[in-house]
């Protein structure tokens, strides 16, 4: 038996009834067994004379019937459902089978070609295969249907995210996703996007079928409302980072879709909230915590994509879906720097040169302390001191902490140290840095 997939199409009422028949009268004598049936979806008419919208699906079959054979048992279905031999090419059909992938044969016959010529440009072809045959592989172009789906270009012929600024356009998103057996993977960002953003958006464009990138200042988790106010809106830049790193999806929200008058639920992680960063600013995690979880109910995503660069965060976040038994994968991404070793940030650019000098001390302080992990010492102590000497050194910058902590619980380490990681927060001019690196 071979695994052969068919595209279904009819635009002659009863279109659905037309379909459904013709797919009964398919299995009946031997040799075809039918499998999933996809969605059946109304696109309108390409080429041919006027005529109305069309109801498209796939299906998937299993034969022993050879090509030709299947083409012939085909058109006698089609016959016997309506379908007037002789019709006007490209006009109005009771029902229209083709053999879209015949496992991985390929056939140059008089009337019949697999795979179907033009199964990789059609968007209403590709997405009903990818939902019943994603997994099954063009024979000639050594690529699965999901992925020729995924490569196929929009109609102006550029990869540009879709911009959905609503809950109920995100929902369907993610709905038509879940049809097609799409994995998606989402980043949270609040916009102002560098290379940082970009490396989370492109593993995520690696590992997932479909990618959504938040942009959502969100305000919850600003503790100044100047603060707030300053921070760097660049929507239009954004995009261009966001399709250029594989991003489909961009979903941009105002602050009344995500906290609509009445809003009132706060999401919290206790403890792991309240210290270091948490302790500098009250309420700051509450608020990512909040607006993440709320991310990942409308995106309902399979890997959500973090920045070591904001450590806390990731291990605020993984305790928060591990504690909700959230079905998502966190994936935490290295730090991604300038050429001087600054870690990038959205607020760096208000950073003055000589501020910007000033801060490059908290990297080498961190890279005084990686020096003596490599040279196998293991003290805590020795460790931190080395982290210190350079940001004490440097009156540009008033520290709010230096610590070596457990990378799982944030707890301070003291004596021997088996795996740490070395947190550094400090004030420069008018931004604060943060930064860090994991020991062992
Ligand atoms: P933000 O837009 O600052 O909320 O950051 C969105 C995501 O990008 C967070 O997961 C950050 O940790 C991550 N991120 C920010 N800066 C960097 C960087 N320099 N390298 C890697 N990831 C980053």
């Amino acid at each position: 038996m071979t695994r052969v997939l068919l595209g279904l199409g009819s635009n002659v009422e009863p279109r659905e009834d037309h379909i459904r028949t013709a797919l009964d009268f398919l299995q009946e004598g031997d040799g075809v067994r039918l499998g999933a049936v996809s969605a059946l979806t109304v696109t309108a008419p390409v080429g041919g004379p006027p005529q109305g919208d069309y109801l498209n699906g796939a299906c998937v079959v299993e034969t022993d019937l050879a090509p030709r054979d299947l083409m012939l048992r085909i058109q006698a279905v089609e016959r016997r459902v309506g379908r007037q031999s002789g019709t006007v090419r490209w006009g109005p059909r009771e029902v229209d089978i083709d053999i879209l992938l015949y496992g991985d044969r390929v056939v140059h016959q008089p009337g019949l070609v697999v795979p179907h010529p033009r199964l990789t440009t059609r968007r209403f072809v590709l997405e009903p295969a990818a939902e019943v045959a994603g997994d099954m592989v063009h024979p000639v172009l050594r690529r699965s249907v999901r992925e020729l789906l995924r490569a196929l270009p929009d109609r102006e012929g550029r990869r540009t995210p879709r911009v959905l600024t609503t809950a109920d356009e995100m929902r369907d998103w993610v709905k038509s996703c879940r049809r097609n057996r799409f994995t998606v993977g989402l980043v949270p960002t609040m916009g102002a996007l560098h290379a940082g953003h970009a490396s989370l958006m492109t593993q995520a464009y690696r590992e997932a079928d479909r990618v959504v990138a938040s942009i959502f200042v969100n305000p919850l988790q600003f503790d100044a409302a100047s603060d707030l106010q300053r921070y760097p809106r660049t929507l239009e830049d954004d995009l261009l980072v966001c399709a250029e790193s594989g991003v489909d999806t961009v979903f941009a929200p105002p602050p009344e879709v995500m906290f609509p008058p009445g809003f009132r639920t706060k999401v919290s992680v206790d403890g792991l909230s309240t210290v270091l960063e948490g302790a500098v600013r009250p309420g700051h995690f509450d608020g990512v915590t909040t607006v993440v979880c709320k991310l990942l109910a409308l995106t309902l995503p399979d890997r959500a994509y973090f920045g070591q660069k904001d450590a806390q965060q990731t291990v605020v976040v993984r305790r928060m879906v591990k504690d909700l038994g959230i079905p998502c994968d966190i994936v935490v991404l290295p730090t991604v720097r300038d050429p001087d070793g600054l870690a990038m940030s959205s607020r760096n650019r208000f950073l003055s040169p000589e501020e910007r000098a000033a801060g490059l001390a908290l990297v080498r302080g961190l890279r005084a302390a990686e020096g003596l992990w490599r040279e196998e010492q293991r003290d805590a102590g020795a460790l931190l001191a080395a982290a210190k000497g350079p940001v004490d050194a440097e009156p540009g910058l008033v520290p709010d902490y230096i610590v070596l902590v457990d990378p799982d619980t944030l707890e301070p380490i003291e004596g021997p140290v088996r795996r740490g990681l070395l947190l550094v927060a400090a004030r420069c001019g008018p931004v604060r840095l943060l930064d860090n690196v994991v020991l062992g």
